[in-house]
């Protein structure tokens, strides 16, 4: 297999921005309350560390991350909640919905509506605003399921299952 260029590229990008954005809290942090922007040096520290083996594993030829599993099993147990994205500057914002994590104040991943997909949209469209958590069942297998909608039905109510990428535990 070669490497992933677009994919090192992106991540590379992405590294920088989380550096940037880290050396900005450390010195800004007036603006943050301490326990806060010490909470969030902690959680990029982290995200830094995982993009730095996350790199490591490209460059040795490794697999991008598998869409949908592998980016919930980043955000495992954290809050997650599914949204619209509210920016003005995104036309038609009706039409792609996102898993956001509030623990992270991030992006887990998106579903936009296209007809080879409206059925996977539809679905997480019946969960908009409900409290979705990403459980591990296994070392296999991850599980999107619905907070809110176990509650009232009181049964575990599951959005959808996959398989998480073999090699995402050994990064
Ligand atoms: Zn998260
Ligand atoms: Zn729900």
């Amino acid at each position: 297999m070669e490497v992933d260029l677009a994919e090192l590229k992106l991540s590379e990008k992405l590294l920088k921005m989380y550096e940037e954005f880290l050396l900005y809290v450390e010195r800004e942090s007036v603006e943050f309350k301490r326990d806060q922007s010490k909470k969030l040096e902690e959680q990029l520290n982290k995200k830094i560390l995982w993009l730095k083996s996350y790199i490591t594993h490209l460059e040795n030829c490794g697999e991008k991350l598998k869409e949908g599993s592998d980016y919930w099993a980043q955000h495992e147990k954290h809050e997650l909640i599914i949204k619209y994205f509210e920016n003005e500057y995104i036309e038609n914002k009706k039409d792609i919905l996102y898993l956001w994590c509030i623990t992270c104040s991030d992006i887990v991943s998106s579903q936009a509506k296209n007809s080879f997909e409206i059925k996977k949209f539809n679905k997480y469209k019946t969960h908009l605003e409900h409290k979705i958590k990403a459980i591990r069942k296994n070392k296999k297998t991850i599980y999107l399921t619905c907070n809110d909608c176990s509650e009232k039905n009181n049964e575990n109510t599951i959005i959808f299952c996959s398989e998480v990428s073999e090699w995402f535990d050994s990064i």
